[in-house]
């Protein structure tokens, strides 16, 4: 059994203006690494389907998921925030991302894929159950979650998020969810300015000042996420992906390399091992700078698969 490589032509088709940092290349650059170090080799292809309405009813408000797709622009730019903003071609895009983690989750439950890797755009994880936001316009690890959960009934699944931003809109989906832990780790004063207050018991959130580095990253996962981890034995793990911490990268400054979403995904792959037969699937968020990008997806992706 292989893992899935899942992503559309689509996703590439979402632009946000020239000088956006959220580009249709990123998907090239990390697919034409991935192909360079061979680790689409070990990896099956998928086209990622359209989500359907009822699949991001799971996760976001129907009248929100209806409102969003009938605001798509005919032409030109309609701008969602000061950051977003949506092109005739972006809900195509949402819907493909979100359809990706449908289909990942269907595979890996299926007994059909070992594991998952969603190459998508727009990410994510900031987007509401009722709000677009930072880039983001469907929340693509909670649609899979939540399709794990209500359609395939599993009972516990957990959530990582190691994107430089905090994660706000996992979190106000998830909250209160007492079949999702969600673990995340974040810069501390960095958009979108959230994640430190009181949350809610199924949150592990773990705040890391500016420059933090390699070691106090990896200080925090093993303290603080790997024994949540264990405790509440997930049946399922999923990854809200992102890559905009790593040292090259001016979105964020906490300092990491390769090396650390290497190890960070080694220590997720133990957990998922010890709990749910290996089963993991992967969501791209952020990540800026190209050549970072794609040498940490590689970094994460060859662990995902096994073949490190
Ligand atoms: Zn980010």
């Amino acid at each position: 059994m292989t893992a899935a490589f899942i992503t559309h032509a689509d996703c590439a088709r979402h632009e946000m203006g020239p000088q956006h940092p959220e580009c249709p290349e990123r998907l090239a650059a990390i697919h034409d690494h991935l192909l360079i170090k061979g680790l689409l080799d070990y990896m099956t292809p998928y086209d990622a389907p359209l989500a359907t309405e009822a699949q991001l009813a799971r996760a976001h408000s129907a009248m929100y998921v209806r409102e969003l797709i009938a605001s798509s622009p005919a032409e030109g730019h309609r701008q969602v925030d000061p950051d977003t903003c949506m092109c005739p071609h972006t809900v195509q895009a949402a819907l493909r991302a979100a359809g990706a983690a449908v289909q990942a989750t269907d595979l890996v439950l299926g007994g059909e894929a070992s594991a998952a890797f969603c190459c998508v755009r727009p990410p994510g994880h900031h987007a509401g159950q009722a709000s677009a936001m930072g880039f983001c316009f469907f929340n693509n690890v909670a649609v899979g979650v939540r399709h794990a959960l209500d359609v395939h009934g599993l009972r516990r699944v957990a959530v990582i998020d190691f994107d430089v931003h905090h994660g706000n809109g996992s979190e106000d989906i998830f909250r209160g969810d007492e079949r999702v832990l969600m673990c995340s780790i974040f810069e501390q004063g960095l958009y979108p300015f959230t994640g430190e207050g009181a949350t809610g018991p199924n949150m592990v959130n773990v705040g890391l000042p500016t420059r933090s580095g390699g070691e106090r990253f990896r200080e925090a996962v093993t303290q603080r996420w790997l024994p949540a981890l264990d405790a509440f034995a997930p049946e399922l793990i999923y990854v809200s992906a992102g890559f905009d911490a790593h040292r090259e990268d001016d979105m964020g400054n906490l300092g990491l390399v390769e090396a650390d979403y290497e190890w960070v995904t080694q220590q997720l792959m133990g957990v998922a091992r010890r709990h749910c037969e290996g089963r993991m699937i992967s969501c791209l968020e952020g990540g800026y700078v190209l050549s970072p990008l794609a040498r940490s997806v590689a970094a994460h992706v060859k662990v995902l698969i096994g073949a490190d």
